[in-house]
């Protein structure tokens, strides 16, 4: 006995149980009841406190006779809808040739279309599973990295991992991620001393200093990208003094920034050197870094060659290999193994009217089944 799945009624289905991140409930009871008739063994389990919880996760595996272990990861959250769509947000609708709804590409129909995928697969050609968090949009920080410890307790890994994240730009296989850029957050706190400003010498004022610093930061050229990463990037976000008074040497003035970093780079060494250029010009100076995820990159090899394969035989594209764009959580789960994303087209994404087109659903279905039956039985 079969059990087909149609990606279209899936995603409709995940798409009318509202899961604004962090997410938890209804939207994982659609998924289980779509995935245990395939023959998967559900897990669910719920992780943190708020605000950053509750997260819900969902670990579905089905064991098969072949040696191959294939993943699929991705989210069941959305971000919040946001006011001015034409229909309601979780009210899932088909105009013309498009499914309105949150999370319609990002990612609920790249959920489905797998679902669907794993459901044209035949059980005995090799294992199946499916992670999938509640908390991707959100801090991250008890969604797949929790699903990363269960497994790991369960003595489950992977041999590959297919992201479903929304890669593809103007046209369905157009693009996929092989790896992306690391990201890091620094605050520069220049301590000073308040006073009058007719009375200098009492006083010592921390902006000419945040200024040097910032001056000097703004001289470093970090590397010249490599064959698949664009340079790295130090970008200033903000600068901080909010003195209200016009007579008034302020105490401190705040800097922040980004940095985007490729594979040549690591955050706790990014910190490191904004922390000795700080300290070079004043030695008080307090540098806080927050690092978002290091860069990675799955060279280019098996893994992106098989889901390339079957990207061109349904769409006749060629898909451009990628580093760009922001995280993702493929960040993390490119410790366990070779990680690749590939998805729906991203225009509409996070935006009003998220919408995804009803053929690409399907194509997306069949391009995952031809990714399944390369991995499994090649
Ligand atoms: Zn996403």
């Amino acid at each position: 006995m079969t059990h087909g799945i149609d990606p279209l009624d899936l995603a409709k289905a995940l798409i009318a149980a509202p899961s604004v991140t962090p997410a938890t409930g209804a939207v994982f009871d659609v998924l289980e009841a779509a995935l245990t008739p395939l023959g998967f063994t559900v897990e669910r389990f719920i992780d943190g406190i708020e605000p950053d919880g509750p997260v819900e996760n969902l670990l579905a595996v089905r064991k098969g006779a072949g040696p191959v272990h294939f993943g699929f990861a991705g989210h069941l959250d959305v971000v919040p809808p946001g006011v001015g769509w034409t229909g309601d947000a979780f009210d899932p609708q088909v105009r013309g040739e498009l499914l309105y709804g949150r999370g319609a590409v990002d990612m609920k129909g790249a959920i489905a279309a797998f679902a669907a995928a794993a459901a044209a697969t035949p059980a005995e050609a090799g294992t199946i599973s499916l992670i999938v968090t509640g908390d991707e949009e959100g801090p991250a920080i008890f969604g797949t990295r929790a699903l990363m410890e269960h497994m790991d307790a369960r003595g489950l890994r992977p041999d590959m991992i297919l992201v479903g994240e929304p890669t593809s730009v103007q046209r369905l296989g157009d693009m996929m991620k092989i790896g992306r850029r690391g990201s890091v957050n620094i605050w520069i706190d220049v301590p000073g001393t308040q006073g009058h400003v007719a009375y200098p010498h009492l006083a010592d004022n921390p902006i000419p200093k945040l200024v040097k610093i910032l001056a000097a930061i703004d001289t470093v050229t970090l590397d010249e990208g490599t064959e698949w990463f664009q340079p790295s990037n130090i970008e200033f976000t903000d600068i901080e003094v909010g003195n209200g008074a016009h007579n008034v040497i302020p105490a401190s003035a705040r800097a922040r920034l980004s940095i985007r970093f490729n594979d040549q780079q690591q955050g706790a060494a990014l910190i490191e050197m904004i922390e000795r250029i700080a300290r070079d010009v004043d030695p008080g100076a307090k540098v806080v870094g927050k690092i978002s995820g290091e860069a990675f990159l799955t060279p280019p090899g098996d893994l992106s060659a098989l889901v390339a394969e079957a990207i061109h035989a349904e769409t006749d594209i060629v898909p451009e290999l990628s580093t760009t764009g922001g995280t993702s959580d493929a960040r993390f789960l490119h410790a366990l193994c070779p990680v690749v994303e590939f998805g729906l087209t991203n225009a509409t994404m996070h935006k009003l009217d998220e919408a995804v087109a009803v053929e690409d659903l399907r194509t997306l279905a069949a391009i995952y089944r031809g990714v399944l039956m390369r991995a499994l039985l090649d």
